[in-house]
């Protein structure tokens, strides 16, 4: 899957291209309107992650002028909470989906997910360890027969670990990868996410799946503990 990215602020620009290309996306970055028209001729991207403010071109030109060339790449919209442009505005300027600034990473990537999804050309794996089951499509958890209520968080928390089963993962590496970027707290946050995730997958089944790595992290079981 190959993404276009149009953002002009640098941090953000290279926060997104690491955070996607670890999800195994191959990334372009266009820092301008008008590089983004060029980039999105020479290429045939999956999607594009679409700033609203941009210098040159802004993202809703750049959405009309794509549309207008016939080019319907799933856009995804980014803009910032006190923008004065509404999301109506963004949709009907063709854009597939808006994102409003600032977003947990977790969530941009589950929203581009979705506009893959809509073009039908991938499919996101089920996740399993033993009886421990979770679904990305559905966003359900389940340990056998019994469907778990998770929330967005702890479900993001679980999807991490369950990739990365029979991995220490640290608690900065789950911070990266499940928080906002803007998000100043500690790594005790992950504990405590952490703690509520036990209670509902491990302990009404007393199991123990979330395996704490001493000094490095957590692990989680291969066989659902
Ligand atoms: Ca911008």
């Amino acid at each position: 899957m190959r993404l276009l990215v149009v953002e002009d602020e640098v941090v953000m620009a290279e926060s997104l291209r690491d955070g996607l290309e670890n999800e195994g996306f191959a990334i372009d970055v266009a820092s301008d309107g008008e590089e983004a028209l060029w980039y999105a001729s020479e290429a045939d991207y999956d999607a594009i992650i679409l700033d609203l403010m941009l210098p040159k071109l802004n993202g809703f030109k750049v959405c009309r002028t794509l549309r207008e060339r016939d080019d319907w790449t799933p856009i995804l919209m980014l803009t910032a909470k006190d923008g004065h442009l509404d999301e109506a505005e963004g949709l009907d300027t063709g854009a597939d989906d808006y994102l409003t600034k600032p977003f947990a990473f977790v969530v941009l990537l589950a929203r581009v997910r979705s506009l893959l999804r809509r073009k039908g050309t991938t499919k996101p794996v089920r996740l399993d360890a033993g009886d421990l089951v979770l679904d990305p499509v559905t966003h359900e958890v389940r340990r056998g027969d019994a469907s778990i209520d998770v929330t967005p968080r702890e479900f993001a928390i679980l999807e991490y670990l369950l990739t990365h089963r029979g991995e220490a993962v640290s608690k900065q590496t789950l911070l990266e990868h499940v928080w906002d970027f803007d998000f100043d707290g500690g790594p005790n946050i992950v504990e405590v996410y952490v703690g509520s995730l036990r209670k509902k997958i491990d302990a009404p089944f007393d199991r123990s799946a979330i395996v704490t790595v001493r000094g490095a992290g957590y692990m989680l079981d291969p066989s659902g503990g």
